[in-house]
């Protein structure tokens, strides 16, 4: 461990205040699709805006500027997009000054092809050209008005960039107020077979431990309580000699915060030592994210997962062994090319054996780029996979259930993180393991960590008195 991963000082320093915009100062709206990442990024974008002059606003038909932040993993996702583009289309043919960028994975993905399925767009840029959103948006705006069609030309900028970490910016701040994202790593060097992340996001990078750090506490300084650390392969993190497990030790010592999480983690790149650090640092939640895919070897390999089911089960194991509790979810993709109803089988078998908490459950798409789209054949017929995902999304809701009614009568520390949802009248919070905990008002202030004793529980929520 090196220095730069001291905490510096006691009391965190509060970030300085920004200045307000000035009267008549544009006005931006960003939008986003995807991951945890890119809710992360769009706060990045909103911030270096903000240091631009612009102003935040919170609908799209008041804004100069819209900024649709995309996700490529699948194709929905896209479509999701285009389909957006196009109602935003009808919006700019009302007040034809407005700017739209569609930035992010599916711009670097599609590139200057974008424009042909989103025609309103103005700016196409990559998720590398963030500090230079200001210049993009500024020529974009200083184009002539064409009523209807983009304003004089589309500007693309879809450069990667494999030292970008975005040092020095401050984007952390967003979200709930109490619970804050910090990108520690960007890219991913995996290329699983079907994933177009690394063609979208390029190549792997750490940022620097000193940085982390400083968003860290700029997010204690806020009055944040919680922090999630993100990346790709997030626990592959390396940055010079400062390892993963050093890291994750290093932030859960900075004052104000009081737990720390990451995402996603490649199993096996789950070192002794960040186990360690799981089950001896307090501040560490004992909840896991642990993507799985498939629970047939032979798909785990055409998949390129570069771990096999046993590797998998071993690493579980030695989880479970370090932190008996640790709540583990995951992620399953079904359909995958040549998967047969056997290998299918073996996913459900798996699901039964290692019963996680929760899951991320998608059908396979095709994604150009990848060797799976250039090399396979996508012959699990689409009527099959959703079958297939139907039958896995059954299991896991009968053994989320069951994991979720355990926690009846059990007392759990929940953070507050705001009013319900579905009821302002009560509070939601969340377990150390990421359970959603709905609570009365009465038991604690937003921000707060309660002691509650859980009362009942459906498959994805607990209600703590
Ligand atoms: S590890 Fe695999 S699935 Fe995850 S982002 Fe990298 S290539 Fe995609």
């Amino acid at each position: 461990m090196t220095d730069s991963l001291v905490p510096l000082g006691k009391r965190p320093v509060a970030p300085a205040p920004r200045p307000a915009p000035a009267a008549g100062a544009p006005r931006v709206f960003v939008e986003t699709y995807g991951c945890q990442m890119n809710v992360a990024d769009s706060d990045l974008i909103g911030s270096v805006l903000a240091d631009a002059g612009y102003a935040t606003c919170d609908r799209a038909e008041l804004a100069d500027v819209i900024v649709i932040n995309t996700c490529a993993v699948r194709e929905k996702a896209e479509e999701r997009v285009i389909a957006r583009a196009a109602e935003l289309g009808a919006l700019k043919r009302k007040r034809p000054n407005t700017v739209l960028a569609i930035v992010g994975c599916m711009a670097e993905h599609l590139k200057e092809g974008l424009a042909a399925r989103a025609p309103a767009v103005d700016v196409i840029a990559g998720p590398d050209t963030y500090r230079r959103m200001p210049e993009l948006l500024a020529a974009a705006r200083a184009k002539p008005v064409t009523v209807g069609a983009p304003s004089g030309g589309v500007i693309v900028d879809i450069q990667l960039d494999k030292a970008e970490t975005y040092d020095g910016l401050s984007g952390a701040i967003g979200g709930d107020g109490v619970s804050g994202f910090v990108t520690i790593q960007r890219g991913c060097d995996k290329f699983c077979t079907f994933c177009v992340v690394p063609f979208t996001r390029g190549r792997e990078r750490g940022t620097p431990p000193r940085e982390v750090l400083r968003q860290v506490r700029e997010l204690a300084a806020a009055g944040y309580r919680e922090v999630t650390l993100l990346g790709q392969t997030v626990n592959s993190y390396v940055f010079e000699d400062v390892t993963f497990a050093e890291l994750i030790r290093a932030v859960a010592s900075v004052e104000g915060i009081e737990r720390v999480r990451f995402t996603s983690p490649y199993p096996v790149d789950f070192t002794d030592d960040v186990v360690a650090a799981i089950a001896s640092t307090p501040k560490i939640c004992k909840y896991v994210h642990l993507p799985l895919q498939s629970g047939s070897d032979v798909v785990l390999e055409r998949m390129r997962r570069g771990y096999t089911v046993e590797d998998y089960r071993a690493i579980v194991a030695r989880l479970r062994a370090a932190v008996p509790h640790i709540a583990i979810s995951t992620d399953i993709l079904t359909g995958f090319c040549g998967e047969t109803v056997a290998d299918h089988e073996q996913t459900l078998a798996l699901m039964r054996e290692l019963r996680f908490d929760s899951a991320f459950m998608f059908a396979y798409s095709e994604r150009d780029l990848t060797l799976s789209a250039k090399k396979m054949v996508d012959d699990v017929p689409p009527a099959e996979k959703q079958r297939r995902l139907s039958e896995i999304v059954a299991l896991q809701e009968i053994i989320s259930a069951e994991v979720f009614t355990a926690h009846i009568g059990r007392d759990e520390r929940v953070l507050v993180t705001g009013p319900s949802k579905r009821d302002p009248a009560q509070l939601v919070g969340r377990t150390d393991g990421f359970k959603s905990v709905i609570l009365p008002t009465n038991v604690g202030a937003v921000g707060e960590l309660v002691d509650v004793t859980i009362k009942r529980a459906t498959m994805a929520t607990l209600f703590g008195f």
